[in-house]
């Protein structure tokens, strides 16, 4: 694969970022690419399935399908997703051997991408024409790794044996989009998985091996409804939604810490009221939990659901919970994590190979790699390292194209020692 190809691929996506559940345009350029290239594409409720979708916005799938028809994407694509993004494409050699699923995510974030001159993507004319939206996290990078991978398979296809599926997953940020996916059971035939992410901790020529330190996260919308009244005539009469959530604040705040590992909360978002002198009758709030361990997380959701339940009642408002979004722990198979240092440690470009290295955050791909290992499959989440001009999700971020090469080369390397 040539690396002029990748990087002008990466350009693309990065030009044209698109927010969770709503990549139409990037779901419609995949499918193209990767039906061009001889796949079998599925999408729509074939990989995503709707009961499980988490922190779905309408408004925001409506802006995102009238961005895609003002730019062409045709009626028969956007029938075939269905309102629902992402793609797989599948590869069957027709000979007996291993299913390989690797995993590539597809959205950008929340990010005004910087006006600075000396921003690359301004210098060389690439930056998010989509305001509000930018790559900001590398998955633009991760694309085009995926669509290089899948040239490779193909013009590979006589050296492989078993299948080969590669998963492009919408919404990974708020970790929204691998539950619906993992749910659809795509994986559970998969044998190997395999999931990597650009730059991060590490620099270009790095690699990291087997990611330790994700946490289990679980974000959780709560909504209060109380009741307007006069705020002086008649003040008993109304139910107040925003003392509600000011007390479900501070008491969520002092949680107490875990004896058995990390623990984290956070009330990100509060909005409530609705005039100086009403009763505030609705208070909406975007609260996040993490854990060490899936046993620490839910008895941090716990007791943010108690909480939640008894301001309500004290207070004598409504109460709504909806889980936006979640990520599990997980743990990479020695097995896998080997096969990623022989294959780094093979590859001229690579200087330094890390067996482990925690990231300290979360990331939905460990519900995909925890479902391939429930049903006896093997996992990897490898780190490829890339210099990067500004850390992740900042409006300055821009990683060393160079590394989209040395990617696709790794994944290449893993498909050949676990289906050759
Ligand atoms: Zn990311």
């Amino acid at each position: 694969m040539s690396p002029e190809v990748l990087t002008q691929w990466r350009r693309e996506f990065h030009a044209f970022p698109e927010i969770g559940w709503s990549e139409f345009v990037t779901t419609a350029t995949l499918i193209e690419r990767l039906e061009g290239m001889g796949f079998a594409v599925l999408s729509g409720k074939a990989v995503i399935h709707p009961e499980f979708v988490r922190g779905r916005v309408q408004l925001i799938v409506d802006a995102g399908l009238a961005a895609a028809r003002e730019r062409g994407v045709s009626e028969a694509l956007l029938e075939r997703m269905d309102g629902l993004t992402g793609c797989m494409a599948v590869f069957d050699s027709g000979r007996p051997g291993p299913t390989i699923a690797l995993r590539f995510d597809i959205d950008c974030v929340n990010v005004n991408e910087s006006t600075a001159p000396d921003h690359i993507p301004n210098q060389e004319g690439f930056a998010s024409t989509n305001p509000g939206y930018m790559h900001a996290c590398g998955h633009d990078g991760h694309m085009s790794i995926g669509l290089g991978v899948a040239q490779w398979v193909m013009d590979n296809r006589e050296r492989l044996k078993g299948k080969v599926k590669l998963l492009f997953q919408p919404a990974e940020e708020g970790v929204r989009g691998a539950r619906p996916m993992a749910e659809s059971g795509i994986l559970d035939d998969v044998d190997y998985f395999a999931c990597a992410h650009l730059s991060f901790s590490a620099s270009s020529g790095t690699v990291i091996a087997a990611s330790t330190g994700f946490l289990c996260t679980v974000k959780i919308d709560i909504r209060f409804r109380g009741k307007p009244a006069h705020a002086g005539a008649e003040p008993h009469l109304g139910r107040n939604a925003l003392a509600a959530a000011c007390h479900a604040t501070t008491q969520m705040l002092g949680i107490s810490r875990h004896g058995e590992g990390m623990t984290r909360v956070n009330v990100g978002v509060l909005h409530a009221g609705e005039g100086r002198n009403v009763t505030p009758a609705n208070a909406e709030m975007q609260v996040e939990v993490r854990g060490e361990t899936e046993k620490i997380n839910t008895f941090m959701v716990d007791e943010v659901m108690r909480i939640a339940q008894g301001v309500a009642s004290g207070f004598d408002v409504q109460l709504e919970t909806e889980i936006v979004g979640e990520a599990v722990d997980l743990i990479c198979d020695a097995e896998m994590a080997d096969h990623v240092m022989a294959v780094a440690r093979e590859h001229p470009a690579i200087t330094e190979v890390l067996p482990t290295k925690p990231l300290n955050g979360s990331e939905d791909a460990t519900i995909l790699a925890r479902r391939v290992q429930a049903h006896g499959g093997k996992a990897v989440y490898f780190i490829i390292g890339a210099d990067r001009t500004a850390g992740h999700h900042q409006a300055e971020f821009d990683f060393d194209e160079k590394q989209l090469e040395i990617g696709v080369e790794l994944f290449a390397g893993l498909l050949l020692r676990m289906a050759s």
